[in-house]
């Protein structure tokens, strides 16, 4: 396969969105498994709204699902710089040949002249729409007065032909002539329009594919004729379906969290929501579980899907859950740490361990911090019901477990074990009339992690401690 260039475009205008996360996963993927490359780009021309706060963020978030970029705004490149706004120089110039080319005219119609033609065509229901093309021969130059840039868009009609819906066809006439910079300060060009300087951009940093959402493909053939004015091979686009609620609706902050840190909050593992992201709106088969490498091998636009997919929480909090199982204990419990820390716990004298019982019977971090309340604090949850029908009656044998527990100078978990099996076997009791009340003991439950763990997380004297507490 030849090296594909891709880019992820974001706006500073917010943080990561979960729909930004996948466009940008998938333009990832695709360069990744072409052997090409991945550039960000910022799109900051919307001064008002954009925010380094909102770049940083969004680099951060990108980092945290583990893809990284080959040019951009903080780590430069052949094409630098990579913010927009450090561009105008760049799109004057090539505004500047458009204008020569005759491709792009200068055109001085007066915005109430433009409002008196839009109420004229609608009360008409005039079938063509938009700009008259009044200044399109006039050839006003640059002493003109104020004045907008706009695209001379011929007849004839304009196809996207799309990798993920096929070939989609725009009239021409429903296209007008339409601006490409805005009227600057006396009379000189001012901010070019978007979807100009995103095709200039794109053009100058020789991307060759773009995958993105459904809501620009209305943007496309406006950018095709960019493409075409500016004598440029255009890229190949693929428009990929919304994501949506569950229920169907718009996904907004009432149906679920958008932002991807939100997720992070909630205790998602980067690569269950990279796996997850991946899945929603592309597959392979039935395969749902992959890792970024396996990603990475596998992902080709074919896969991409052309109806809406649901966001579907259980799904990838089962995802997460399957990551739980399978990441590494010590990345586990740096990641749990802050979930404890936000608990107001300190670091754990015997974390690994502590995972390691808990990580199967959890599917996110914050379920594994909730459940590791009973190896942290006194204030755990206790089923007070259970433990009046089961501590008095077993008051005997928890005395005795004490004791021996007590005479153990090894505190690991095959030593518990040995000592309490040895017991057993000497006063002929079942393990299972010993076990219940322990563990009822030391987490105020009937279920919960193996008691050996328990008893070896909880540590020497906190066990006893709560053992003797249930004795009296
Ligand atoms: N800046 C655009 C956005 O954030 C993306 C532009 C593009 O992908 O072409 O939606």
């Amino acid at each position: 396969m030849t090296p594909l260039r891709l880019r992820f475009a974001p706006s500073p205008t917010g943080n990561l969105h979960i729909g930004g996360a996948r466009t940008a996963l998938f333009n990832w993927l695709l360069s990744r498994h072409s052997g090409g490359q991945f550039v960000i780009r910022v799109e900051d021309t919307d001064v008002e709204r954009s925010k380094r706060v909102f770049e940083d963020a969004i680099l951060h978030e990108l980092r945290w699902l583990g893809l990284d970029w080959d040019e951009g705004p903080d780590v430069g490149g052949p094409h630098a710089p990579y913010r927009q706004t450090e561009r105008l120089d760049r799109y004057n110039i090539v505004i500047q040949q458009l204008l020569a080319a005759g491709k792009a005219y200068r055109c001085t119609c007066a915005e109430d002249r433009l409002d008196a033609l839009r109420a004229e065509q609608e009360s008409a229901k005039a079938a063509r729409r938009g700009y008259d093309g009044r200044c399109r021969d006039l050839r006003h130059g640059p002493d003109a007065g104020p004045h907008v840039i706009r695209l001379r868009v011929p007849e004839g009609e304009t196809i996207v032909d799309d990798l993920v819906k096929g070939p989609v066809h725009f009239a021409n006439a429903d296209i007008e002539d339409f601006v490409i910079a805005r009227a600057g300060e006396g009379g000189r060009i001012g901010m070019p329009m978007y979807n100009f300087v995103v095709t200039a951009d794109d053009v100058d940093m020789g991307i060759t594919h773009v995958l993105r959402g459904d809501e620009h493909l209305i943007n496309t053939p406006k950018q095709l004729l960019i493409y075409a004015a500016m004598g440029a091979a255009p890229p190949r686009f693929g428009h990929m379906p919304l994501i949506l609620a569950l229920d169907g609706s718009k996904m907004s902050k009432r149906n679920g969290e958008t932002s991807v840190g939100a997720y992070r909050d909630l205790g998602i593992h980067p690569e269950a929501m990279v796996c997850y992201l991946a899945r929603l709106g592309w597959s392979c088969g039935d395969q749902e579980l992959f890792t970024i490498a396996e990603l990475t091998t596998l992902f080709t636009t074919q896969g991409i899907g052309s109806s809406p997919s649901k966001w579907d929480m259980e799904k990838l909090t089962w995802v997460n859950g399957q990551w739980m199982r399978s990441l590494p204990a010590d990345v586990i419990g740096t990641r749990a740490r802050g979930f404890f820390a936000a608990r107001g716990w300190a670091e754990h004298p015997r974390e690994a361990a502590l995972v390691a019982c808990l990580r199967e019977r959890t599917r996110t971090l914050v379920e594994l911090a909730d459940a590791a309340r009973v190896f942290f604090a006194d204030d755990y949850p206790k089923d007070d019901a259970v433990m009046a029908a089961t501590l008095p009656a077993a008051r005997e044998t928890l005395l005795g477990v004490t004791e021996v527990l007590d005479g153990c100078a090894d505190w690991s978990e095959a030593s518990l074990e040995a000592a309490v099996h040895g017991w057993c076997e000497a006063k002929g009791i079942k393990l299972g009339k010993v076990a219940q009340p322990v563990r009822v003991a030391l987490c105020g439950q009937k279920v919960g992690p193996g008691l050996y763990q328990t008893l070896h997380v909880l540590g020497r004297e906190v066990a006893l401690a709560r053992l003797r507490a249930a004795c009296a």
